[in-house]
């Protein structure tokens, strides 16, 4: 093996991306980098502080741990946990449509990446953040599928709440993220589809990792 490479994973939400992109990280020994982590804080920020909040985007400090946590600060204090809370799933979409965001948080991925090595998921890293990323896959699954996988997760997490909300909440942000004027999601033209539908996690992993291997060879 030779050079690193960059690695673009896109789909819908709560396809399953992060779990994964994490893993393929730790296999490959490459940076994982969660970018709705990173529309999340800003929206955390927004709720917290105001529209104003929007002018001076230059200022905010946003960065994650080195370890494999990938925990996420935001000026210094962790909000891993404060971004996936119900007010700021709900409003992230709507702020991650704001031209000076994207520009603001497209910048700095490709920043991240630019030394190769790195894992990225999110909605546009195929398409727009990283073209030229040597490996994409768009991964997608039945919002009912990816809702009963959320539940999981919150439930995980001491959160109570029914499945049709999920699947509303799913379908509503899938929705308004395909149907924004700036980098909707979709597929890259060159990205790999899986459908996760029926598929493990270890199986799905296993196959991005032996594609990022066959390219590794090549090179
Ligand atoms: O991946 P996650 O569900 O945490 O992303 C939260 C939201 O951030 C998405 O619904 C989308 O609106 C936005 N996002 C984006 N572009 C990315 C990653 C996330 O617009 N690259």
């Amino acid at each position: 093996m030779t050079k690193n490479i960059n690695i673009a994973i896109d789909g819908p939400a709560a396809a399953g991306k992060s779990t994964i992109s994490k893993r393929i990280a730790e296999r490959l020994q490459y940076i994982y980098i969660d970018t709705g982590a990173m529309y999340r804080a800003i929206t955390l920020h927004v709720l917290n502080n105001g529209r104003e909040a929007l002018d001076h985007l230059d200022g905010l400090d946003i960065r994650f741990s080195n370890d494999t946590n990938r925990a996420i600060f935001l000026n210094g204090t962790d909000i891993s946990e404060k971004i996936r809370s119900r007010d700021v799933t709900a409003n992230v979409s709507e702020i991650s449509s704001i031209s000076a965001v994207r520009e603001y948080l497209v910048k700095m991925q490709r920043v991240i990446a630019d030394e190769k090595g790195v894992v990225m998921d999110g909605r546009d890293i195929g398409t727009t953040v990283l073209p030229e990323a040597e490996l994409k896959v768009y991964m997608k699954a039945s919002p009912e599928i990816r809702a009963k996988r959320r539940l999981k997760d919150e439930n995980q997490r001491g959160i109570d709440v029914e499945l049709s909300t999920l699947v509303q909440q799913i379908i509503r942000r899938d929705d308004l993220d395909m149907n924004r004027d700036i980098s909707p999601l979709k597929k890259a033209a060159d990205a790999i589809l899986l459908d996760t539908s029926h598929m493990s996690i270890k199986e799905v992993e296993d196959k991005i990792v032996r594609m990022a291997e066959e390219i590794l060879k090549g090179e």
